[in-house]
């Protein structure tokens, strides 16, 4: 396990309340440039992760998916949609369309995803720190920063460089 989410493991419950109010903060920071410093973080904490090394995310949240993903993925497996929806999908308390294992029903025992070329899009852009994503979505990253070390290393390396953008 790296240093780093090692790190997560320690401290991520003690800064919960400090993340989210600082998620609170970066609201009133433009969403252009929010997102161009959130990238730079991004990129810098993926540097020290290898998400092989955890798979957190796989392990503990239903990924959500969407039709295009089902069809896709059913196809793959020589499924109906009927099918595949009846074996691996429910809705969630949200009412939200989610695979219904977790850990994940296609996470190998190495941390790899056997559909990787074509999982659900959400798992493509989880955890919506990069791409520009990072402004659309803070009202996730308080919470996302339990589940992924990634998050929470970069909500904590912004909050100790705030405001720097
Ligand atoms: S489909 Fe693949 S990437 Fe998505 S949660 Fe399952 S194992 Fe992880
Ligand atoms: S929880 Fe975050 S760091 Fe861990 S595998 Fe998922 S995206 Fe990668």
């Amino acid at each position: 396990m790296s240093d780093l989410i090692q790190q997560w493991n320690n401290k991520k419950a003690s800064t919960k309340k400090k993340h989210k109010k600082f998620v609170n903060q970066l609201r009133q920071l433009h969403g252009k440039h929010l997102d161009r410093w959130a990238e730079g973080m991004h990129n810098e904490v993926f540097r020290s992760i290898d998400c092989m090394d955890c798979a957190n995310c796989c392990s503990s949240i239903p990924a959500m998916i969407n039709e295009e993903d089902i069809a896709r993925i059913a196809k793959h497996l020589k499924l109906s949609t009927e099918e595949f929806n009846a074996q691996y999908v429910t809705k969630d308390d949200d009412g939200d369309t989610v695979l219904n294992s977790t850990p994940c029903v296609f996470l190998e025992e190495d941390n790899s995803c056997s559909i990787y070329e074509i999982r659900p899009k959400a798992c493509r852009e989880y955890p919506h720190t990069n791409n520009f994503e990072f402004s659309q979505n803070l009202t996730v990253h308080a919470a996302n920063s339990m589940y992924c070390p990634a998050v929470y290393h970069i909500l904590d390396r912004m909050m100790k460089n705030f405001p720097v953008v």
